[in-house]
């Protein structure tokens, strides 16, 4: 579904230029749920703005279902980690929800059902008429993560979409997104620093190294469903697969690979 060949971005030019990605290859399956993971500045930021269009990398390519990426794909959603800078603060959320709907051949009566189908199915049925500063962190995420799903992509990006939130809060949005993925068919891309995270979401994760990025591991990750915070997280492969993860990301932050 995606494929990225060769990927590299140089920021600037000349002495001061800076190499976030070098020669980045990775595929991901229709479908898939796949984890990226990496030290802070390793370039996945700058990988998932490559993948959306966002960015013109300076060299190779990135192709979802064949076509190659030149500007933001019609078919893709980003929810990122500034929820709060990512709502629009003066208008409701129905409204913030339904926006991009604004894309799509819809009329107003369309939009408003599918903000308020995408907003019941995040836990959120009911609050269409409240505005962003009323509801908690986790909420506007919630929010957030709700305008990607009312959009129907069949590429989702999440570029560590629960890196401003409280533990808790944290499990349930993690919880919400294995459910959200069970209900919508599409292929989601989550970025996140967390590594129990990585395994306890991702069909797969990959470990990049430090900037310039490149894949230093992709491990499967095969855990008996439905995931469960307690009994996935103490499940041996489950331990197994997150102390491989980890010793991938303490080699990549020791050495240099
Ligand atoms: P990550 O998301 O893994 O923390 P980023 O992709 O945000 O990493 O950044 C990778 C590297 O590129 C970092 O060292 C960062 O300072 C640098 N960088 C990111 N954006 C820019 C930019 N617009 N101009 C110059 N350097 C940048």
């Amino acid at each position: 579904m995606l494929e990225i060949t060769n990927l590299t971005h140089t920021y600037g030019t000349g002495p001061t230029a800076h190499h976030a990605i070098d020669g980045l290859d990775l595929s991901v399956a229709d479908g898939e749920l796949l984890c990226i993971v990496g030290p802070s500045g390793a370039g996945k930021s700058t990988l998932l703005r490559s993948i959306a269009g966002l960015i013109r990398p300076t060299g190779g390519q990135v192709r979802i279902d064949g076509v190659a990426v030149d500007r933001t794909p019609d078919n893709l959603a980003v929810v990122f980690q500034d929820y709060s800078r990512s709502l629009f603060p003066w208008m409701s959320v129905e409204d913030n929800v339904a926006l991009p709907l604004r894309r799509k051949s819809m009329d107003k009566a369309q939009r408003k059902a599918a903000a308020a189908e995408a907003l019941e199915s995040v836990g959120l049925t009911g609050a269409g008429k409240k505005y962003p500063f009323q509801l908690s962190g986790g909420m506007q995420q919630r929010v957030a993560i709700a305008r990607a799903l009312a959009y129907r992509p069949s590429l989702m990006l999440m570029d560590e979409p629960f890196g401003s939130v409280d533990a808790q809060t944290r499990e349930d949005l993690e919880d919400l997104v294995l459910q959200v993925r069970g209900h919508h068919r599409m292929t989601i891309v989550l970025i996140t620093h967390d590594i129990d995270e990585s395994v306890y979401v991702g069909d797969r994760v990959v470990v990049l190294s430090k900037a310039p990025a490149h894949v230093v591991g992709d491990l499967k990750v095969d855990l008996p469903g439905p995931r469960d915070q307690i009994s996935t997280r103490e499940h041996p492969d489950f331990v197994h697969l997150r102390a491989e993860v980890g010793r991938l990301v303490r080699g990549v932050e020791r050495t240099n690979v």
